[in-house]
């Protein structure tokens, strides 16, 4: 399975070339004729014996006051999970995906085929903040299902992101991609652009904040004068740091308590000063620990990088040259190098494995559901399973995990087939088993 996709003209071209800086103008060239036509792009998959249509969405966005139009690629509304698992378009079964937490209506395909997402709180901001991380009930007692959630989190919100933009998926072709900024900034704003949340285009205040993204800091600056002060902006990066501060009062005055300081990387490019209370290092704290503790270690240390989604206010400076950024919610996420999420250090582990292998993989993302009967820690998208191969890291050894382990044993055997998933006990071997074959099919078409 690749990313090859088909125009009407017979014109053939990769969805990798969106971000690819020799191809991205030829491939904006391709989507435009294509746009409008009756005749769809298709792509490599075939379902009931046809091979499956594309959309192409329009985004127009302003750009230093100019309008600025631009395309990308969708799946048609309703028809993802017929993509096989290894292509870009394929949706997840929301049954064995987090996004089987929630309750139905939470995220809802529009027939247009974007997303119309009810988050918690919400953007404009006479609303209260959205929740970083959906509230948490106590885990029912005798394993009954814990009650799906209504209202998607901010954290609900940056695995959709991750999601829809591909990047809890892993190929060879990613590594150069996915160290440069820009790119990563595309497939956000492209996902971005065919979400609705509440009544808000995300787009419309959604942005980014990275390392030698000449674009970025003036896309930022636009979203920032559109939200003004009725909207919150939404802003996703990589932090370098979450710092202490006293905020400055004029002479006299009474001092101020601490706050806290959001340092994305690359922010000093972008005029822009995230600023949150004090109380939100708690909170963080207590519910992304890893990523809380990696923050605390220097920056070349770190094993693992932390993406944050900030909901805030904004604000020009008196200036108006620079922003502060009020944030009122903030959900961080633990990602390998690569920006694929991981969950644990074994996962990590497992992850670069996988990566030093040229496999490709991907990873199915929590949103805000607490237990999940089925659902792997990876999916290999290069095996003679069309619907993916199921991963298993079992990490811990206490009664609850070993009782939920053979409740997947047991789903996996009986779907996959015993021979048809692969899992390793880190409790009990140092060394996991090596990883089920690629099929010299895949290995082919990623050429
Ligand atoms: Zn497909």
């Amino acid at each position: 399975m690749s990313d090859w996709v088909t125009f009407p003209d017979g014109r053939r071209g990769r969805l990798g070339w969106a971000w690819d800086a020799e191809r991205a103008a030829l491939w904006q060239r391709m989507l435009a004729s294509a746009h409008g036509d009756p005749r769809r792009p298709i792509c490599d998959c075939v379902a009931g014996g046809r091979r499956l249509e594309l959309a192409v969405r329009e985004l127009i966005r302003r750009d230093d006051g100019r309008q600025v139009r631009r395309y990308c690629l969708a799946r048609m509304p309703h028809g993802g999970t017929l993509h096989q698992a290894g292509c870009p378009f394929h949706e997840t079964d929301a049954r064995r995906s987090g996004r089987s937490g929630y309750q139905q209506g939470v995220i809802r395909e529009l027939p247009d085929g974007r997303l119309r997402i009810a988050i918690a709180g919400g953007l404009e901001v006479r609303q209260p903040a959205p929740e970083p991380v959906a509230a948490q009930g106590a885990e029912p007692a005798n394993g009954a299902a814990r009650p799906r959630q209504a209202r998607m989190s901010l954290l609900g919100l940056l695995h959709l992101l991750w999601e829809e933009g591909g990047l809890n998926a892993w190929s060879p072709e990613d590594r150069r991609r996915r160290t440069w900024w820009p790119t990563v900034r595309g497939a956000l704003d492209d996902a971005a652009a065919g979400i609705i949340a509440g009544r808000e285009a995300l787009s419309d205040v959604f942005a980014t904040v990275g390392y030698r993204d000449a674009d970025g800091p003036h896309l930022f600056a636009e979203v920032a004068q559109q939200c003004g002060q009725s909207r919150r902006i939404v802003l996703v990066g990589l932090v370098n740091q979450i710092t202490r501060y006293q905020p400055q009062v004029a002479d006299g005055q009474p001092p101020r308590p601490p706050r806290l300081r959001v340092v994305f990387d690359g922010v000093r490019n972008y005029g822009l000063y995230v600023s949150a209370p004090i109380e939100a290092g708690r909170r963080l704290a207590r519910s992304f620990p890893w990523a809380w503790r990696v923050l605390g270690q220097d920056p070349r240390d770190r094993a693992i990088r932390v993406v944050a989604v900030v909901a805030a206010r904004i604000q020009p400076t008196r200036s108006g040259t620079h922003f502060t950024a009020w944030a009122d919610g903030i959900a961080l996420m633990e990602t390998a190098p690569s920006l694929v999420p991981v969950a644990s250090f074994h996962e990590l582990r497992v992850l670069q494995a996988l990566q030093h292998e040229g496999r490709r993989f991907r990873k199915p993302l929590r949103y805000d559901a607490e237990r999940q009967v089925v659902h792997p820690d990876f999916e290999l998208l290069d095996t003679i399973d069309p619907r993916g191969t199921p991963m298993e890291v079992f990490g811990r050894d206490d009664e609850d995990y070993a009782a939920r382990a053979a409740e997947k044993q047991q789903y996996y055997d009986a779907v996959y087939g015993i021979r048809g998933w692969w899992s390793w006990d880190a409790t009990q071997a140092d060394h996991w088993p090596p990883f089920p074959p690629a099929s010299q099919l895949a290995a082919r078409s990623t050429k």
